[in-house]
Formats: structure tokens, sequence, C-alpha cells
């Protein structure tokens, strides 16, 4: 095996390297200077951090980000890599025993503040240097994004360390910006990578904004205890959203600029921890958290443009697994950023950007396409993981509806904005309406028979189509354009896209990603090594995914391995993480995979030991529960699955009742009575604390079957009715 991979294994507990990242490897060791343009997630921090470990002198890491430093620190350490940190937050203790380090040369990664980086001269002097990573390197460059003034004293780096070769990193794709970085860190000839974009594992969701919160409840109902992001506009809506979030009984926590600076800190540490599920956030919240595990971003109001939003979307699934991207696309908010933009220094620039945005949330096609093209980057194919790949519209003949909205425009002298005009469309008579005068035309409720929120949509599409437009600087108002009169006059054919009802979100799944999904057996697995994982994390305190990612707990939990040398192979982990944790994960491991044994031979009838027998109890349930539910997905009824597993009925209900709870993908309602479900809720309580049915049975009476109110239960909880 090459020396690369040896290390990539034994220090990461990888098998293969990411695309670009041993080019770019190759390169560094060859002491070439580099611009490395990878987006976030990509994995730019192994360009650096493997090299360190193969060049002699030390490999200096500047970065923007003083409260993640001591993060990477220790998860460069957790992997048995000696690194340290230098910069203003540490008292002159801590400086010393660093600087101590230095001299007897044991560490391989430092990492620094730019401030900081002239107070590091002396104590570097007798240090050799071998490399010098530049992460966010677009904070140097004033056409970047995030400019910071501290960077700009890293002009001088080539010359304090003439024998150090300079790795600029930044997930900033612009050339110009490219360009800049390279000229003021005077590497002007260095080698440029620019790795592809593309985020498959990304789920990309667009949503229209009307109804947000009962969409986004069920959106988060698929992920109970995950974490997420959801970005907001503005602090107010935070604040209100993130209350709400915790009234439901999620983790939640706002974040934005108008709180204490240690609070904030806080608040950003517990989501790093995992026990803050949910951060509600203004954009300020994110830059360069380095947490693998995001499951979710969701922008409950749009972003101003394509490159924020990008940027955002890619703190989720940096570890490569299935992540979701939900953004709410509502005209108010385009609205509102438009007056933002209006306001600003470069608002032409900054309106652009923000149509290229719109036309993203209103695309018609595969949206990954769409948002690479923006970034210069052509896909070949749709790609099969956004929602009008997943859920391709379905078109209807719309031309009389076109031409209901377009002659209300037409007969209202182009002079109403959308909302009037769905309004008059509608055949409102409110103050609006009357004032204007609009009653009176002749497609007045001319188009009464659809919601409000359907016309919305339909006209958004109209605006889309090219058949009206948006007069901005005369109040919003809407106007026909040339095609238009075609529509209307020469019965030109208009097709809209069926509107996706609301529920659709929820069952929307990822068909393409390639990612194993976990097999459904698996799941009680996964949330036990969980468990062990944030067990692990608190006795050690370090954030969980520090121990092991979640792609990690999921190659587990799908290979299941039983033996050191087989939890070895799994990904992520290293010969540390092997010598350290192996032991805690492969005794839940074992326990898994005895009970799924004891739960064979208890079934097939052999005698089964007291304690398998106990143990089989507690996973026959769950395994023989997906058995039925499965059944019950082809079409089975609930006889047919008892006679077919020689089971009673009553058990499978039981089972029913259980996979709802789990994963609500069973239609389960029918199956009880009707008042049933109202009867159990007053005992629900004293059920979870005995976890006997027969008391209930009892009160009502012996009048439901043990069955149907065990299900009735499940349901109750599932649908959160208690
Ligand atoms: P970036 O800095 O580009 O945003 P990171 O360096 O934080 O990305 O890497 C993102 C994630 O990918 C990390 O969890 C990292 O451990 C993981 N990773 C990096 N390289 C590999 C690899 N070759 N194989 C598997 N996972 C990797
Ligand atoms: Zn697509």
């Amino acid at each position: 095996m090459n020396k690369k991979l040896e290390l990539l294994k034994t220090y990461f507990g990888y098998d293969s390297f990411r695309p670009l990242q041993e080019t770019i490897i190759d390169q560094v060791i060859a002491g070439k200077d580099l611009m490395v343009v990878m987006p976030t997630g990509g994995g730019k921090s192994m360009c650096f951090q493997l090299p360190a470990l193969m060049l002699d002198g030390i490999t200096l890491v500047i970065s923007p980000l003083i409260a993640l430093m001591k993060d990477q620190v220790d998860a460069l350490q957790a992997n048995g890599i000696n690194a340290g940190f230098y910069n203003s937050s540490q008292d002159s203790g801590q400086q010393q025993e660093l600087f101590a380090q230095l001299r007897t040369g044991s560490l391989k990664l430092l990492y620094v503040a730019p401030e900081s980086l002239p107070l590091l001269q002396e104590p570097l002097r007798n240090t050799p240097v071998s490399l010098i990573a530049v992460d966010e390197a677009h904070c140097i460059s004033t056409w970047g994004h995030d400019f910071r003034p501290a960077y700009t004293q890293l002009s001088t780096l080539k010359t304090h360390f003439p024998d150090a070769n300079v790795l600029a990193l930044t997930a900033t794709a612009d050339r110009a910006t490219r360009v800049d970085i390279m000229h003021q860190l005077a590497i002007p000839h260095a080698q440029e990578f620019v790795a592809s974009f593309d985020r498959p594992n990304i789920t990309l969701t667009v949503r229209p904004g009307n109804n947000r919160l009962p969409q986004l409840r069920r959106f988060l109902e698929q992920y109970p205890e995950e974490s997420g992001i959801i970005y907001c506009l503005s602090r107010a809506t935070c604040e209100k959203l993130a209350a709400k979030l915790s009234a439901l009984g999620y983790a939640c926590e706002a974040y934005h600029a108008g709180l204490e600076h240690r609070f904030r800190e806080s608040v950003q540490e517990r989501f790093i921890q995992d026990t803050t599920k949910i951060v509600c956030a203004t954009i300020a919240f994110g830059m360069g958290i380095d947490k693998s595990n995001v499951r979710f971003v969701v922008h409950y109001n749009m972003p101003k443009n394509i490159e924020g939003y990008y940027q955002e979307i890619g703190r989720a699934g940096r570890d490569s697994i299935e992540s979701q991207a939900l953004l709410f696309h509502s005209y108010a908010d385009v609205m509102q950023l438009r007056d933002f933009a209006m306001n600003s220094g470069n608002a032409d620039v900054q309106i652009a950007k923000l149509e290229r945005m719109k036309q993203f949330a209103e695309a018609l096609t595969c949206r990954r396409r769409m948002l690479l093209s923006y970034f210069n980057e052509y896909l070949a194919t749709d790609c099969g993981n956004c929602d009008v790949c997943l859920n391709k519209p379905d078109f209807f003949d719309a031309t009389l509806l076109a031409q209901k909205a377009l002659s209300a425009v037409y007969r209202m002298q182009e002079r109403a904005g959308l909302n009037l005009t769905i309004d008059v469309l509608r055949g409102a008579s409110n103050a609006t309406v009357l004032d204007s005068g609009f009653n009176s035309i002749k497609t007045y409720g001319a188009g009464k028979e659809l919601p409000w929120a359907s016309w919305q949509q339909y006209l958004i599409q109209l605006i889309n189509q090219g058949l009206l437009e948006i007069a901005f600087h005369e109040q919003n108002h809407l106007k026909l354009t040339p095609q238009a009169h075609d529509v209307l006059f020469k019965n030109a054919p208009v097709r809209l896209a069926v509107i996706p009802k609301p529920e659709e979100l929820a069952v929307q799944k990822s068909k393409a990603t390639g990612q194993e999904v976990l097999s459904e057996v698996n799941t009680d697995l996964y949330e036990a090594l969980r468990k062990t994982r944030t067990q692990i994390a608190s006795e050690d305190n370090m954030a969980p995914y520090m121990v092991f990612s979640d792609a990690s707990l999921k190659d587990m939990a799908s290979r299941i391995p039983l033996t050191t040398s087989e939890f070895g192979d799994i990904s992520g982990v290293g010969a540390l993480k092997l010598e350290n944790y192996a032991t805690a994960f492969l005794d839940v491991l074992t326990d898994f995979s005895m009970m799924r044994k004891g739960s064979f031979v208890y079934r097939d009838g052999n005698k089964a030991t007291k304690s398998t027998k106990s143990r089989t109890k507690r996973t026959k349930g769950f395994d023989t529960a997906y058995e039925s539910a499965k059944l019950f997905q082809e079409g089975m009824d609930v006889e047919a699955i008892a006679a077919t597993r020689e089971l009673k009925p009553d058990t499978v209900l039981g089972h029913l009742g259980s996979r709802y709870l789990t994963h609500k993908d069973v239609a389960v309602h029918d199956l009880v009575a009707a008042d049933l479900l109202g009867l159990v809720v007053p005992f629900y309580k004293e059920y979870k604390e005995n976890n006997a049915v027969k008391p209930i049975y009892d009160q009502l009476g012996g009048a439901h079957s043990y069955g149907s109110i065990r299900l009735a239960l499940h349901i109750v909880e599932a649908d959160r009715l208690v």
C-alpha cells in the first residue's frame, strides 16, 4: 500500500481519497504553492493535514475562526495527531506550554489566527515551517464576500517563511476573487485546483412559502433527533420560530447578531455537542462550523443570492450521507430582499443576483443543473435528487386559467400588484378592492373557484413563463408582455405545472444518490450506537461527531462488525480510535447481534436459554413488527397477515402500531374505531409508566381488543395527540 493511503487509514480511518485530494496532496508534498477551491464539506482539511504528517517540519494553518480552532485541534488529537493552536483566547500559561512543544518539535500542525501570527515569529525561529495552509483564503480579498482586515498581514508570508510553500484554500468559486487571493498572498504562479461544486448527497427541495410552519413541522417529523439549521431573514423570525419549535418539543435555539457574544458562542457549542439539535439563525451562523452530521438546512426565508444559498446548504451532509436542503419561496420575501438590494451600494448587481435566486426557486427543471451552471459547471444529465427530478411536475392545459388572469390585468389597465389581482380574480370585497373600483370589471370574481394560494402560484408561473412582468418601478404592478397578447387575443395555449400538495413533502425520498439507505432493521442499532457515542463524548468532553461521524455509525449499523479487525475496517476508524473506542462500540454491536440470533432460535421453537429469551423479547418486537408492516404495505390486511405469520390479529395490530410510531409509513388510522383514540388519551401517561394495557382494557369494559388499544396508544403518541 502506498504511504499516503496507509496514513489515511491509520490516522483518519478512510480507505480512499475524495476527488482531487490525492493530486493536491502530491503537489503539496512536492513543495508547490497551490490555490485550492472546494465546496464546503469537500474535504479541504485533508489537503494539508495529511501532508503535515509526511513533511519534516511543522505545518501552520491560518484560520480566522478562533472559536473553532480548539475543535479542530481536538479532532486531530482524537485521531492521534499532535496539533496545537495559538490565538488571543489563550492565557499565557497555555501559550508557554505551546512554545515548549514548539521547542521540542513534537507538533505536526499549528493553528493560528492571522492577527496572532507576528507574535509567533520569535517562538518559531528555530522551528522549520514546511507548509502554510491559508484556510478561508477569500478573507484576504476585498472581492470576496467576507473580507477580514487581519488577513492582509498574510501578504508577507512568503518573505517571512521563504522555505515554506503556501496552500490557499477557499470555497469561493469566482475567478476574480481567486486571482486576487494569489496576488495578495504573493503566490501569483500557484497552480489552481477547482473541485466540482456538486454535493450529490444533498436533496434540494423548494416549497411555496404559504403555511410554512405546518410544512416545516411535517418536514421535521422525519428528523426527530437529527441536527439541522433553519435560516431566517430577521432576528424576530428566528426568535419566534425557535420558541414555537421548542414548544413542540424540539431542542431548538435562536442565534442572531442581537444576542450577546458569549451566549451566541454557547449556542454554537451546544449545537456542536448535539444537545441543541436545531438552530434558527440569521445568516451569521455556521461559518466554518465543522460539524459533519448536520442533516438538514432549511431556508425559512429566501436567501439574497445563490452564493449565499449554496454556502449555507453546504453545511448539511459533510459526512456524505443523505441530507436535505429545503427552501421556502415567498413572493413577500423577494419584495423585501429587493428593497434591501435597492438600498445597497451596488444595487444593480444585487438585484441581478436576487433575480437568479428567484429563478432557481421557481425552476421547473432540474435544480441542481441550474445551480451548478451558476458556478460554470455543467451536469450532463438531470440529478435525480431534487424535487423537480423526484416529482416531475405534471402540466395541464391552463389556457383558460391564464386568460382569466391576463384579462384581469388588462382590464385593470395594468395598475394592480399581485395581491390585488388575486383578490379581484377571486371576487373579494375588501377595502383595497372596493377603493380601487376594480370590483366593476368584467373579470371580477372570474377565478373564485381557486384558492388564493393557488392563484399566487399560477401567477408566479405566468411571470416565469414571460406572460406577465412585475414593474418594480411602478409599485410592483403587473404588466402584460407581448406574448400575453397572443394568449389573450389569439388563443395561444398555456401549460402550467400542477401545484404539488403539501403532504407530498413528507414522502419525498431521494432515489438517486447512490448512498446506501439503512436497512430498516438496523435503525434500532444505529440509535444505540448514537447513545454510546454521546456517552463517550460527554465523558471525554468532546463533540460527538469527533468521536465518530454519522457516516461511521451508519457504516457500523449496516455492516455490524463483531471483531476488532472488522471494526477497524469501518470508515473513519483509524488506529487511535480503534484502540480507544472499539470495545465500547463492539459491546453494543455484539449485544445486538446476539439478540438477533436469540430471536431466530426462539422463533424456530428451539430451546433458548433464559437470558436469550428475555433478550429476544426486546428485539423480537422490532424485527417482527417490520415484517408485519411490510406485508401490510404490500396490501395484505390484518387477518391475512396474521394467518400467514401464524400470529394473532391482535399481535399484528400491535406491530403496525409500533411501526407507525417509528416510521409513520403504514396507514393505520382506519384500523381503529374512530372514538378509541380519544378514549385512550387519558390513560396514556399511566400506560407509559407501567407499559400495561390490561388496566385500560378493563376500564373500557372490554369493548376494545388489546391489539386495538395498543395500536391506538401508538397512534396518539405518533400523532402527538398526547
Ligand atoms: P471542508 O473544509 O472542505 O468544508 P472538511 O475538510 O471539513 O471539509 O471535510 C468534510 C468531511 O469529510 C469531514 O468529516 C472529513 O473527515 C471528511 N473527509 C475528508 N476526506 C475524506 C475522505 N477521503 N474519505 C472520507 N471522508 C473524508
Ligand atoms: Zn435534479
